[in-house]
């Protein structure tokens, strides 16, 4: 491959598809904002609709973003805990069972009264350091790494024989009670229920030696003193297993990938997947994100890598709130970082795919199975009748109906960076 050959670029507003919503007399969010250049997008490229994983099959950012960089998620995916902690920074070797934790508050009798230590700023590092120290000989000879990252947010990984993934939140996801005893899920088959049971038990011992380590600290001595709730008690969640993935450059011919994203979760995958991870200024992963910071630093960093990973938070969150209004300014930031990109990029050798993840119809408050539109435009891309970036005219366009595994070999078409296949 030559090194002239075409950038690529995957946008995605997060579940930014839907459905007809009443209220808008029966548009969809996306018929209903202004959204000029992704009009210009599906008028001068080529639109289609996209089933990330299955036809019908909800599925997560964490699932569907495997699916478009490359990896199976039927086969590949066990759990979103290796994603957290390898965004936090935590190491893992395939087998390890990892969590995402929050930090949070019980009172004397054990209940828990804040399930984010109010939202606690510093501190968590030495917290987390002493519970490194009580838990440095291991639990039942397991071996325990736990890290804090952000606020109340932190990750803890189990290495050792015999474990298993499938075990239940110990976070009960409400106040007022005590935490949740860690169990084999339903879910979890006959033959890995003993490992379960052992995981399970070990997770439960490392919560009250956490608590214990952590109650008397001297971090939450002066919390209590300042009147802040203290961070005595480390809550996990989202088990998972740590999986084998290939690095991204090595499944795509030696392509070099990044990701400029603001959900940890999707991070955490690009990290997993050996991608370069671009941090921005200004993007909040909220309504309030600044999309024109994220289209710069994609501008800013395309000339370094084969393919940038883009990812807007904000329409997935109007979706999820049944917010129409919401969801529609969130639309119109992801058209604005369009229009950034489109008035900056070389579009001579730049390829860009925009579209979403899932949908999350603002008539349903969560994911669904719907197909998501997509449009391809720039080099290589040809054009079709298409006028207008919508779910309905999507599925009248020329690149017809995909999965996300075939985003990237598109991409790679259009940018003549795909070798033949025969004579
Ligand atoms: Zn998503
Ligand atoms: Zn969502």
């Amino acid at each position: 491959m030559s090194h002239n050959d075409s950038k690529m670029i995957i946008l995605l507003g997060d579940g930014m598809g839907g459905r007809d919503v009443p209220s808008l007399g029966g548009k969809t969010c996306i018929e209903a904002a202004n959204t000029p250049a992704l009009d210009t997008l599906a008028r001068l490229g080529s639109s289609g609709l996209m089933y990330l994983a299955r036809p019908g099959q909800p599925i997560g950012s964490d699932t569907a973003h495997m699916a478009l960089i490359g990896y199976d998620p039927f086969t590949q995916y066990r759990g979103r805990g290796p994603f957290e902690a390898k965004g936090v920074g935590l190491d893992m070797k395939p087998g390890d069972v990892a969590f995402r934790c929050n930090f949070s508050t019980v009172d004397a009798k054990g209940l828990i009264i804040d399930r984010r230590a109010g939202r606690i700023e510093s501190g968590t590092d030495e917290l987390a350091a002493r519970i490194m120290e009580v838990c440095k000989d291991g639990i039942d000879g397991v071996q325990i790494f736990f890290k804090a990252s952000v606020e109340h947010r932190a990750a803890l990984v189990l290495r050792g024989e015999g474990l298993d993934y499938r075990v239940t939140d110990v976070d009960p996801h409400e106040i007022g009670v005590a935490p949740a005893k860690c169990a084999p899920r339903d879910d979890c088959p006959p033959e890995a229920r003993k490992a379960a049971e052992k995981t399970a038990e070990v997770v439960n011992k490392f919560v009250a030696i956490a608590h214990e380590a952590l109650d008397t600290h001297k971090v939450n001595q002066e919390r209590r003193k300042a009147k802040l709730p203290p961070a005595n008690v480390v809550l996990p969640r989202g088990a998972g297993e740590a999986v084998d993935l290939a690095p991204f450059s090595k499944i795509h011919d030696g392509l070099v990938g990044a990701m400029v994203v603001e959900v940890d979760l999707v991070r955490g995958l690009g990290l997993y997947a050996q991608m370069d991870v671009i941090d921005v200024n200004g993007a909040t992963g909220g309504a309030d994100t600044n999309e024109i910071a994220i289209a710069r630093a994609v501008a800013d960093h395309i000339g370094s890598y084969d393919l940038i990973l883009c990812n807007i938070k904000a329409p997935d969150l109007g979706g999820h709130d049944s917010n129409a209004l919401a969801k529609i300014a969130a639309i119109e930031k992801v058209d604005r970082a369009v229009a950034f990109l489109l008035d900056t990029l070389n579009w001579g050798n730049t390829t860009i795919m925009l579209g979403g993840d899932h949908c999350t119809p603002v008539t349903v408050g969560d994911h669904t199975g719907d197909a998501v539109p997509v449009v391809f435009y720039g080099h290589g891309v040809r054009s079709d009748l298409v006028e207008h970036y919508s779910e309905k005219e999507a599925g009248m366009g020329g690149i017809g109906q995909i999965a996300g595994a075939d985003v990237i070999p598109l991409l790679r078409n259009f940018a003549g960076r795909i070798v033949k296949f025969g004579a």
